[in-house]
Parts: C-alpha cells; sequence; structure tokens
C-alpha cells in the first residue's frame, strides 16, 4: 500500500489519503449521481452530481471517524498511533503495538463498528423523522424515498452506508475487527496471543474464501443470499475476499516474525568474520578474488582495521566494461557515514525492520566502532524457520521498500 498524501493532523494522528481512494471516490460519485437522478426526478443532473460529492465526502468522513474511534482507545491505552490511511476499501489506522490485554483489544477493535452503527441508525431515525411507515412496493422498493428532500436522502444514504460499514467490520475474520474481537476472546480463553491469532486468522482465511467461491457463483449467475448475483457483484465479492485472505495471513505472520524475535539480541544471527576487502583494490580484483571466490554479496570495505564502508554486487553492477579495472572498490562503495548498523544486543526484530525498510540485504554489527560482523536477512529468515514451523518460506515477510533477491546497501 503506498503512502499516500497526508491532508490533515487530528489529536497528532496524520490523515493520509491512499491514491486508490480516488478511485473510490469517482465510483462513489459516479454511482450515487446516477441512482440520485433515477430516484429523484424532481433533481436535475448537476445538482445530483452536486449531491454525489456531498455524500461521498460525508462517507469519507464516516470512514475517518471509525478509525478515529479505534486511535483514539489506542491513545488512551497508551500505544502510539501515527497516522490513519484512507484507502480502497476503508480505512488503516497505523497502530503498531499489540494491545496490552484481551480486554483492552476488545475496545478497542469493537469501538470502531459501534461507532458506525450508532452513526448509521441515528441518521437513518433522522431520515424517517415524522414520516408515515413507508409503504413499500416491491415493483420499485426504493420509492419511498423520492418524497424526501436533498439533506433526507442523504441522511438515507450516510445511514444505510454505515451500518453496512459496522456489519462488515464486524464479520469474525482476523484482522477485520470482528476477528480483532474474536482474537480478543479466544486470547482471554486460552491466555496465548499467538494461538488466539492463528484461529482468528483462520477465520478470516476462511471467510475469505467462501467469500471468492461465492462471487465465482454470482459471476454464474447463481443467487448468493444478501449478495445476489451477477458480474459487477461477484468480481466485488472476489476482490473483498482476496483483499481479506492477504491480511489474515499477513496479519498473522507478521505477528509471529515479532513473536519470535522480539528480544531476540542480534548477536545470536550475526555472521563473524565475514571476508573483508581493501578499499583500494580495482573492481576486476574484487570480482576476481572475493566475490567469484565465495558466496556472500556484501563485503565490508576496511582501511587499516577500520570499516570504512560496504560494497556489494549491485554496486558492482553498475560499472561495466573497462572502467572495472580503472576505478576502486572505495569509489563505488556505500560510505561508512552512510550505513545502517546495529550493536550485537540490539533487537532482531528491529534490525529486521530496518533492513526491509531501506530495501538492504543486510546491517554491519558494530560494537565501540569496531565491527563484529554482518546480519543478513537470509540469516535472520532462516532464524525464524527453526524457531516457528509456522513461517512461511520468504514470501509474505514484511517488506515495506520492496526488497528484491539483490543486495542493495545505501
Ligand atoms: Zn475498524
Amino acid at each position: 500500500m503506498g503512502r499516500g498524501i497526508q491532508i490533515a493532523k487530528l489529536f497528532g494522528i496524520k490523515i493520509r489519503i491512499d491514491w486508490s481512494w480516488l478511485l473510490i471516490l469517482l465510483l462513489v460519485v459516479w454511482n450515487l449521481s446516477v441512482a440520485f437522478i433515477q430516484l429523484q426526478p424532481g433533481w436535475d443532473t448537476s445538482f445530483a452530481i452536486f449531491m454525489g460529492v456531498v455524500a461521498a465526502l460525508l462517507f469519507f468522513l464516516s470512514v475517518l471517524l471509525h478509525e478515529l474511534a479505534h486511535s483514539l482507545v489506542a491513545k488512551s491505552q497508551g500505544i502510539p498511533v501515527d497516522h490513519i490511511t484512507l484507502f480502497l476499501f476503508g480505512g488503516v489506522a497505523s497502530i503498531r503495538e499489540e494491545p496490552k490485554s484481551p480486554g483492552n483489544e476488545f475496545v478497542m477493535a469493537i469501538l470502531g463498528p459501534v461507532t458506525s452503527l450508532v452513526l448509521g441508525f441515528l441518521l437513518l431515525f433522522l431520515a424517517g423523522l415524522g414520516l408515515d411507515a413507508p409503504a413499500m412496493d416491491p415493483g420499485q422498493p426504493m420509492a419511498f424515498i423520492q418524497p424526501l428532500g436533498p439533506l433526507r436522502t442523504l441522511a438515507f444514504w450516510l445511514g444505510s452506508i454505515n451500518v453496512i460499514l459496522g456489519v462488515f467490520n464486524l464479520i469474525p475474520g482476523f484482522p477485520l475487527d470482528g476477528g480483532r474481537v474474536l482474537r480478543s476472546i479466544l486470547w482471554a480463553i486460552t491466555k496465548n496471543l499467538r494461538q488466539a491469532t492463528r484461529w482468528a486468522s483462520y477465520a478470516g482465511q476462511f471467510i475469505a474464501w467462501a467469500m471468492i467461491f461465492g462471487g465465482v457463483a454470482m459471476i454464474f449467475g447463481i443467487q448468493i443470499p444478501l449478495f445476489g448475483e451477477g458480474l459487477v457483484g461477484g468480481v466485488w465479492l472476489i476482490l473483498i475476499g482476496w483483499f481479506l485472505n492477504n491480511a489474515a495471513s499477513q496479519g498473522y505472520q507478521q505477528l509471529i516474525v515479532k513473536d519470535v524475535l522480539a528480544d531476540v539480541p542480534v548477536r545470536r544471527m550475526t555472521k563473524r568474520n565475514p571476508p573483508t576487502v581493501p578499499g583500494d583494490i580495482s573492481i576486476d580484483a574484487l570480482v576476481e578474488d572475493y566475490i567469484i571466490q565465495t558466496d556472500d554479496h556484501a563485503f565490508p570495505v576496511m582501511e587499516d582495521d577500520r570499516l570504512i564502508g560496504i560494497v556489494c554486487l549491485h554496486d558492482v553492477r553498475k560499472v561495466q566494461g573497462p572502467e572495472r579495472s580503472t576505478r576502486q572498490v572505495n569509489e563505488i562503495m556505500t560510505p561508512r557515514s552512510a550505513l545502517k548498523t546495529v550493536k550485537p544486543e540490539d533487537d532482531a526484530h528491529e534490525a529486521l525492520m530496518t533492513i526491509s525498510r531501506n530495501a538492504i540485504n543486510q546491517l554491519v554489527v558494530m560494537e565501540d566502532e569496531q565491527m563484529v560482523g554482518i546480519v543478513r536477512r537470509r540469516d535472520i529468515l532462516r532464524y525464524l524457520q527453526l524457531q516457528a514451523d509456522d513461517v512461511m518460506p520468504s514470501g509474505s515477510l514484511p517488506t515495506q521498500g520492496g526488497g528484491s533477491l539483490d543486495d542493495q546497501n545505501r
């Protein structure tokens, strides 16, 4: 997910919009304008579009309120919230730490949907205030909207959408709010956060696959209760299922990675005495005498027993042809001043995060300005695989910044 653009700051929390949200905005405005034109013959086209825009912006506010509810509870529990991002399927608050107790998690998770439901029913109540019970015409179920003025039409639509938002989020599949509620209950029963997360994310994956199969069935014309039938609805359901499935498996993996690596010192995965290279040899010499001779991808560069930088395959690849015999390693390396380093006692989870965030493959381990060794992404992954049988090979590990197989260093 992209970082998005920041549009505001509320209660110390940055409010961001992901680009995919602009797509949803357009879709909502389009759909609503068309619906308003059909349902309200008295509205001309430009007024219907105007109302579509207003409704879409109020929808945005509703999602924001839902996320703010989670975030403010988190803050009240002492968990920092950096930002809220609104994207294709709604919003996400960056609540980085796990809640401290099942009770805390329960409250934090449930208050989002509760906010949406309360807001939704309140708006529906206001929309219907003083109206006779609508005579439902099965042929035209939405016809009762017609006598409603603009404000009531808005309240009716926004109320419905908030109720849907609240109900959807209560689906008991982690990491949806309902899944978190389920997790908090399992956590309270088993006293084991990891096991609770595993079961809650299985529930999430099960529901996700049910949605995907349901969506396929809809495309083939089968009527699914509540969702109907047809291509567009079917594709939507598949998309939501696919998204939920990804989120469910990743949420669980990230928790395990954190659980296994937190409080493990980097020292235990450090490769000591890695092959080093002098800075004043040519790139040709580096290739022939070091890269070909070992299976290492990155080499600390030393001068008088001091680390002056690191050079990796990626740096070598940038220099081609005869220049390789004239240019030296210290001209292409990442210098010491630009290197990310860790101390032996640093936390391995933090180290993995630093590696992921910077799209690099290793960190130099330093103690009192002396190089102790290097810790590579693959060493941390191997440690993970030795500790937990339910950690995937490498695919879904946190790789913000798009860690590739290339060794990069900057
Ligand atoms: Zn929520």
